[in-house]
């Protein structure tokens, strides 16, 4: 048993030494001038994140608390709204809505493509809502949002983006897109630990919302946003996460969003490239389509929950296992958040060597980690 743990999964991401000191402050109230400071500047932060003029709601509890309130607040009984997905999180768009009494069109696409934005603008006629995935944490596709808004548009349906894996790492341009609610959590891309959830919502969601008809109380939109525009929350807030996130969020002001993003790409790229080098095919994107999450399939006679219980349990390294279907098939490597180079070569060569415990052996010891060492100094020496 490692006593030293490496967390280089998609969510939650590790802590950056700012904000991990950020939220061991001593606690302030909720009421006090102080967070109500906090609380403005988070906001304002959280608003050149979500790349939009337009207010972003926060709540108390992880991303599908955000997914909720874009289903109860938006739909009413009756609606005809619509799911594309391609995995697992784009299937959760199903399960909410038919959780709230309504039965949503589903294009449900294989798990693993890429969501195609005419279907979806076809399927969409007479469709109040479309809800959709941008980075499908299971499969490791980020999917194309912008082609989907435009293809979208001639329809007059408001679009609903799943962002919780997305957001900060890879480009959003929510208003410039024409996306009318993004929703996201803490801790991923955000550097943050989990339990604050996020949406962003336009004028047209809002006149969807005007309209009323499905329960909702702790994450109604009107009463989060009168409360927000008063710089107060409508309940307590998780103080602490505030103060963690907006140390994030200025963290991921000084990088600049462009370089986290391309900081996401290069790691992506080592990845792949590394898995590859061990043997191993990628199931997600040989592309900069997965910038978030490399999905890397496991050898046919080998189960990936063993090697993800193996590579946590022996080594610290915790990876993620695959989701529904591709359980046991893939284990999957995050990339977004507070990670480096080094991450990505301790991810490659903790896979490397319980892969080789488990009878599966690299060409050579090491190739994964000299394969992304190696994609590392080339990008290096390109930008100089
Ligand atoms: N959507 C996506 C794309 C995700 O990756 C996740 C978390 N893995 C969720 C939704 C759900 O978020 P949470 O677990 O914070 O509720």
């Amino acid at each position: 048993m490692s006593d030293k743990t490496y967390l280089i999964t998609p969510g939650p991401t590790p802590i950056p030494p700012e904000v991990a000191a950020a939220m061991a402050a001593p606690l302030i109230h909720h009421r006090s001038p102080e967070f109500k400071r906090l609380l403005v500047e988070t906001l304002a932060g959280l608003g050149r994140v979500f790349a939009t003029a337009d207010p972003v709601l926060m709540f108390a509890g992880s991303g599908t608390s955000a997914m909720e309130s874009a289903v109860s607040n938006l739909l009413a009984p009756g609606d005809r709204a619509l799911v594309a997905s391609a995995g697992n999180f784009g299937e959760r768009w199903v399960k909410i809505i038919e959780a709230y009494g309504l039965r949503p069109q589903h294009l449900a696409q294989r798990w693993g493509e890429r969501l195609d934005p005419q279907r979806i603008a076809e399927r969409a006629d007479g469709c109040v809502a479309v809800y959709v995935t941008h980075s499908e944490t299971s499969t490791g596709v980020v999917h194309d949002v912008r082609a989907i808004a435009e293809a979208l548009r001639p329809t007059g349906a408001t679009l609903v983006v799943d962002a919780v894996s997305s957001l900060g790492g890879v480009e959003l341009a929510t208003e410039a897109w024409g996306v009318d609610v993004v929703v996201s959590g803490s801790q991923k891309a955000l550097m943050t630990p989990p339990g604050l959830a996020f949406a962003s919502v336009s004028e047209r969601a809002w006149g969807l919302a005007a309209r009323g008809g499905l329960p909702r109380f702790t994450l109604d939109w009107a009463a989060t946003r009168d409360a927000q525009a008063a710089s107060n929350t409508a309940f307590t807030p998780p103080v602490t996460l505030v103060a963690g996130l907006n140390a994030a969020i200025s963290m991921l002001v000084r990088e600049g969003l462009e370089t986290a993003w391309q900081r996401n790409r290069r790691l992506a790229l080592a990845a792949r490239e590394g898995a590859k080098a061990i043997g191993l095919d990628l199931f997600s994107p040989d592309d900069e389509s997965s910038a978030m999450v490399t999905a890397v399939r496991m050898p046919a006679e080998i189960d990936g929950q063993t090697v993800y219980a193996l590579l946590r349990d022996r080594y610290g390294v915790v990876l993620a296992g695959g989701q529904g279907p591709l359980r046991g098939r893939v284990i999957r490597i995050g990339h977004m958040g507070y990670m480096n180079e080094f991450d990505i070569v301790t991810a490659l060569s903790a896979l490397e060597m319980a892969l080789a415990e488990l009878g599966h052996l690299a060409p050579a010891p090491g190739a994964g980690a000299a394969r992304a060492v190696d994609v590392f100094s080339r990008l290096e020496a390109a930008r100089v």
